[in-house]
């Protein structure tokens, strides 16, 4: 197999147009010159992993660019989106415990939500089936209904609440964005209540809604926020980010990684956020945004199989009146790559740079299995 710009191509030499990007991660397609030279670049250094007894410049310099270009003091580095939420689970508990003792310990999440398998991300998932089989789970988690200021009100209380854990889109879940004045209320209810607010932007951070963080659209800042997918372009990587009031009360020893923020991977993400946070390239992730809802909206409008079309920038999602299954796989007949996002949910999510001719190609390639 191998890959090219926005295509995979099969061993048989067969080329698929991929709107799946891996699931969100490979921002910048395939093969893309610049990606492949920083981590040309970076192996040819000799060092690929150092641990975590050593600082490396390429770790020291993405932080550096993180925390310039968002609300945080602060970044932990690690490997994969669960355990970015797992990390920022932690330091939200580790500072609710020097705020108000160890009953603080409770973290409010969303009906909906997706936050990884891992025992704590998975406690804080609304997925009772991937949840069942490994009960018991982390204790402490209430859920509540987006949008919902009564539940929310009723969940959060000063002297048990450590943090809220929301996705400003909710991806895996059906691609729903969470109400920018829900976020603003969220924010103002977790100050009442001296709790934490945990944004998961594993999934929609760096760019894919048109925006470099996606809650900038709500125009609140959360105290810790978790990235992985696209950050380093397919080599696994993630990061907490977080504020300096959070990370003081974080002590040497209570959380460490070997792997995280290593040289190779670091390098990788340099390039990958200096390309994404460039404004030119965000108003062109913005323009080829409108695009695509342009081209949705009419398909909505002419196929009565299409019940909402929700999304921006480079995430879509197209709610059926039929099962997404059935549309994926008649999609990838056509050599087009669809992933669902729950069973009657399609998502497109392609390469941050899809040049507009491949959109056009896809997007007429699914408005043809739509009409089935
Ligand atoms: N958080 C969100 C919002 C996600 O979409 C995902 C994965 O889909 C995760 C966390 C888990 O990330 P990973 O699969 O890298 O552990």
């Amino acid at each position: 197999m191998a890959g090219e710009g926005s295509y995979l191509i099969a061993e048989n030499g067969e080329r698929y147009l991929d709107f799946t990007s891996g699931i969100a991660v490979n921002a910048l397609g395939y093969g893309d010159a610049e990606f492949v030279d920083a981590v040309r670049e970076a192996l040819e250094t000799g060092l690929v992993h150092t641990s975590n007894l050593y600082r490396t410049r390429p770790g020291a310099e993405l932080a550096s660019w993180l925390v310039a270009n968002s609300f945080a003091d602060r970044v932990f580095f690690c490997n994969s989106g669960a355990e970015a939420n797992e990390g920022a689970l932690k330091f939200a508990r580790r500072w609710a415990r020097e705020q108000g003792g160890p009953e603080k310990v409770e973290i409010v999440a969303f009906r909906g939500s997706f936050h990884g398998r891992t025992f704590g991300a998975l406690a804080a998932t609304d997925r009772p089936a991937f949840q069942e089989p490994f009960r018991p789970l982390m204790p402490g988690v209430r859920f509540v209904t987006v949008g919902r200021l009564d539940e929310l009100e009723q969940a959060l209380d000063r002297t048990r609440t450590a943090a809220v854990i929301i996705e400003p889109v909710q991806a895996e879940g059906g691609v729903l964005p969470v109400p920018a004045d829900f976020l603003r209320a969220l924010r103002e209810a977790c100050d009442r209540a001296e709790a934490l607010l945990i944004f998961d932007e594993v999934q929609v951070g760096l760019g894919r809604t048109g925006t470099l963080w996606a809650h900038e659209a709500a125009g609140v800042e959360p105290d810790l926020m978790t990235l992985a997918k696209p950050l380093a372009g397919g080599l696994p990587m993630g990061a907490v980010l977080l504020t300096e009031r959070v990370a003081a009360a974080i002590q040497p020893g209570d959380h460490a990684t070997t792997f995280g923020g290593g040289p190779l991977v670091a390098s990788a993400a340099l390039a990958v956020c200096r390309r994404i946070g460039d404004s030119g390239f965000l108003r062109e992730i913005r323009r080829k945004g409108e695009l695509v809802s342009e081209r949705l909206g009419a398909m909505a409008l002419a196929n009565d199989r299409v019940v909402a079309v929700r999304g921006g920038g480079l995430i879509w999602g197209i709610e059926l009146s039929t099962p997404a299954a059935d549309v994926v796989s008649a999609a990838l007949d056509e050599k087009l790559l669809l992933v669902s996002a729950g069973p009657r949910v399609v998502r497109l999510v392609p390469p941050l740079n899809t040049p507009d001719d491949d959109l056009v190609r896809g997007l007429s390639i699914l408005e043809g299995v739509l009409r089935g």
